[in-house]
């Protein structure tokens, strides 16, 4: 009997206000998106490989998807399998531009999953999406600006020598901009990306391509980025050394650590 009371009372105790939180967690905010970096040469997750290349998986939306494939499948594939990624879940993959470091991870990739979409700039050459198309996958293909699904947004081939799209996603804090490279100049993409949508940038994510600029050039970024009311950052990848130290100190606390197994949580 004694027992019995004690593991009533326990349930009171323990089991009530947890039942109340949950539920108000469930009033307060829907089910969030979930980021996962699966290719960088930038480290965090110590027990996954890095190498030359960015990409990364999103989670939480209508169609899970793989943007940018790194530099080597093999790599791609392992470091997902450590993360618990099923490559089986990607029902989209969005290629930013033609560089090995951000498409070599693909043919791999599509023999893990052929069951896919290919989004990828119109400029991309026959060639490579007639391979896509032999391995059994569907191209689609971005000129300007394009809405991909219900709160994900291309925007639009960007850059003239290196041409790239990035990654809008809409979410209810503001944007979220997923850049591979940032070939045709990282500002000018968060701009376009705030105007396209008129809305405000919550994050922006990926490489910012600053590695060859001077600290007074970076500084000028930043304050770009401070007038456009960029709330977080994560900047990785080719963004360079001294770079990624500068976003860091003028972000603090909202520089999102992006290295290759970083998980983003973001709102949906
Ligand atoms: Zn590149
Ligand atoms: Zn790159």
């Amino acid at each position: 009997m004694i027992g019995l009371a004690l593991k009533i009372s326990l349930l009171v105790v323990f089991l009530i206000p947890l039942m109340k939180e949950s539920e108000a967690l469930g009033q307060a905010e829907p089910p969030g998106l979930k980021l996962t970096v699966v290719f960088n040469n930038e480290p965090c997750d110590s027990s996954l490989e890095t190498s030359w290349g960015f990409g990364c998986v999103v989670e939480g939306l209508d169609e899970t998807i793989l943007f940018d494939t790194g530099g080597d499948g093999k790599i791609l594939l392992a470091n997902m399998d450590k993360l618990e990624i099923d490559p089986g879940v990607i029902s989209m993959v969005v290629l930013s531009h033609y560089h090995g470091d951000h498409t070599g991870g693909l043919s791999d990739f599509l023999r893990r999953n052929p069951r896919v979409a290919v989004w990828l700039p119109e400029s991309f050459p026959d060639s490579f999406q007639a391979s896509i198309r032999s391995a059994g996958a569907e191209v689609k293909t971005v000129g300007g600006p394009t809405g991909l699904f219900d709160g994900v947004h291309s925007t639009g081939e960007m850059g003239s020598s290196i041409i790239e799209q990035s990654l809008v996603l809409d979410t209810s804090r503001g944007l979220v901009v997923i850049t591979g490279c940032a070939h045709p100049g990282i500002a000018g993409i968060v701009r376009k990306a705030g105007r396209l949508l008129n809305k405000r940038i919550y994050l922006v994510v990926g490489g910012f391509h600053l590695n060859s600029m001077t600290a007074d050039e970076i500084n000028g970024v930043i304050r770009e980025f401070k007038e456009m009311g960029v709330q977080r950052v994560g900047a990785t990848h080719c963004t360079g050394d001294q770079a990624i130290k500068m976003f860091r100190q003028a972000w603090g606390d909202d520089f999102v650590e992006s290295g290759c197994g970083a998980v983003i949580e973001l709102p949906r």
